[in-house]
């Protein structure tokens, strides 16, 4: 490994990797190996009520399977802690935080236009559901309260990405305030992937477009941490026959089914060539 490029994969073991996973995957270490650099391997596990350490194993197991070689890991997310710790400090230190009691219930009240995202509706939240400005700001830890990253209402977040082309996001309007620290302790997603992919040097982000923004708003933490942002490279989900995108529910089309009945990877993806949002029956 020779080049500055440094990539990662990086599965949530809640249920079997899937084709649409497998495609992720590949792309990202054909990235990585195309480009001479590192591969880290990060399992995000956070969630320890819905990951369970037997599709830890099943993941990796699936991975080699694909011959996906990393370079660095599996680095477990539910032994890191203290990066998100340290994160959150810094965040809270800029004044864009605050802790925030509001249920789900509240946010569906108040929020009376709902976005009809891809799958379900983001309900944007209300900026009236706002505390006043410094509220948290003498708080010292994360602990007993959830907490949310304040949005620039009306700015356009940009970016270019890879494969989907140019990008923007509004917040405000796409997105509202969002969840950077769960009540119970957790660390959310948006403040987890971009604290590990600062502290692990990543240069480039290969991951599914259902995450395209998520990215809007991580570029925000990003800016509000002062790092710079890697490049994006968002791959089309693989969808079933029914133009639903591929879930926990598709078991004929985990992986785990391909192997035990006896297919190769390169049987796998012979039968996936073709493209973008191409859809594939069990
Ligand atoms: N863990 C996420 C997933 O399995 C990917 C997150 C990311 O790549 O940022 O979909």
């Amino acid at each position: 490994m020779t080049s500055a490029y440094r990539g990662r994969i990086a599965p949530t073991p809640t249920g079997a990797l899937h084709l649409g996973h497998a495609r992720t995957f590949h792309v990202g270490w054909q990235r990585a190996r195309e480009a001479d650099g590192a591969l880290v391997l990060r399992i995000e596990d956070l969630d320890q009520v819905r990951c369970r350490p037997e599709y830890v194993e099943q993941s990796l197991d699936d991975l080699r399977w694909m011959g996906i070689a990393w370079t660095e890991g599996p680095v477990y997310q539910s032994q890191r802690s203290e990066v998100y710790r340290d994160a959150w400090h810094r965040l809270h230190a800029t004044g864009l935080l605050y802790p925030s009691d509001v249920s789900r219930k509240e946010v569906r009240d108040a929020a009376h236009a709902p976005h009809d995202d891809e799958e379900g509706a983001e309900l944007v939240f209300p900026p009236c559901l706002r505390p006043p400005l410094g509220a948290g700001r003498d708080v010292v830890s994360p602990d007993g309260v959830a907490w949310r990253f304040r949005v620039p209402d009306g700015e356009t977040v940009t970016f270019h990405d890879a494969r989907q082309g140019p990008q923007a996001f509004t917040a405000g309007t796409d997105f509202g305030d969002f969840v950077v620290w769960r009540k119970d302790g957790v660390p959310a997603y948006e403040l987890a992937v971009v604290a590990d992919d600062i502290e692990m040097r990543i240069t480039e982000v290969v991951r599914g477009a259902d995450l395209l923004k998520s990215t809007a708003r991580q570029l925000l933490i990003y800016r509000a941490l002062q790092a710079s942002p890697p490049a994006w490279c968002h791959e089309s989900l693989v969808r079933d026959a029914d133009g639903r995108r591929l879930a926990k529910r598709h078991q004929a089309l985990a992986l785990r089914t391909l192997r035990e009945r006896g297919e190769s990877w390169a049987d796998v993806q012979a039968g996936m060539q073709g493209d973008a949002d191409r859809s594939i029956s069990p």
